[in-house]
């Protein structure tokens, strides 16, 4: 990780993980993570994105599907449980449990709904991940986001959400590109994490970091994008704070796709974070 900002260097590379992994406790106060994730036919990008919250540490995992397609979320039962969806209504009900604390809305979820249930999640002021589908929903009908919100974007919803700065953005390289983030931060007053080959990422106060030499082609795969997601979402969980979750999920998502090497499917970066995570500096 390159990081203007000495202070936020110790934060990138794990003091926080570090801290949270001492001590006893149960399975809330290790965290409980609610996945906003699948609908008919993306049951994948639903899977991925909750088991990497659990991978992550996450004491448990909520994952909310669409009620026609919970069969299709064929997940071992272990510290995962699955409650359909129906509305809003049932999202606000859902999030009166003040011990769901990471949410991640995205993932396979289509525009029309990520649309119709991303002004409850806000509301509830929870730390959360806006990914895929909720990102070009937030597009086309923004909406004052919560104080501890990660926006995970590729180059391609980074255009749909910030059309003005990507065309900026396209001009630059690497560390250039960090003062356009900035300014994405500040506009969307969230931490704004871009996608890549040289992910950048930038907070509201001018908290910025990039990972620096981190090309790994094999990860340019299906539903590795649901697994980051997925992963801030079970660090925020945890109780990180927004940037250091992103950040910290970025390092353990590239050191997952390292430690596998190349022929790596989604599904196997989640499964490679327990070694990771036994030799996290
Ligand atoms: P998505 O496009 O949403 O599936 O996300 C793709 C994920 O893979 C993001 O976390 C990217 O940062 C990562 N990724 C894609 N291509 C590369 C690459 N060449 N090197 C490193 N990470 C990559
Ligand atoms: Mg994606």
């Amino acid at each position: 990780f390159q990081i203007p900002d000495r202070r936020l260097r110790a934060s990138a590379n794990g003091d926080w993980l570090r801290k949270k992994n001492v001590g006893a406790g149960h399975k809330y106060s290790h965290g409980s993570a609610l996945v906003i994730a699948g609908g008919p036919g993306t049951g994948g990008a639903a899977r991925l994105a909750a088991r990497a919250a659990l991978r992550v540490g996450a004491g448990l995992v909520t994952l909310g599907p669409t009620p026609d397609a919970l069969a299709e979320h064929a997940l071992p039962p272990d510290a995962l449980m699955r409650r359909p969806i129906v509305d809003a209504d049932a999202l606000t009900e859902m999030l009166s449990d003040q011990r769901l604390r990471g949410l991640c809305i995205g993932p396979g979820c289509g525009v029309p709904r990520a649309k119709a249930l991303l002004p409850a999640a806000c509301a509830a002021d929870r730390p959360m991940v806006l990914d895929a589908d909720a990102l070009t929903a937030f597009a086309e009908a923004p909406l004052p986001l919560p104080k501890d919100c990660v926006l995970t974007p590729h180059q391609g919803e980074f255009a749909r959400v910030f059309p003005d700065l990507a065309k900026e953005l396209s001009r630059l390289g690497g560390p250039d590109k960090v003062s356009v983030l900035r300014l994405a931060a500040q506009r969307s007053k969230a931490i704004v994490l871009l996608k890549g080959p040289d992910t950048v990422i930038a907070g509201p106060e001018g908290q910025a970091a990039i990972h620096s030499d981190a090309n790994i082609p094999w990860l340019a795969t299906a539903g590795a994008g649901d697994v980051l997601a997925g992963m801030i979402a079970g660090l925020l969980a945890r109780g990180l704070p927004a940037f250091n979750a992103a950040c910290v999920a970025v390092s353990l998502h590239a050191a997952a796709a390292r430690h596998h090497g190349s022929g790596l499917i989604a599904d196997d970066l989640p499964d490679a974070l327990p070694a990771v995570l036994r030799d996290w500096p």
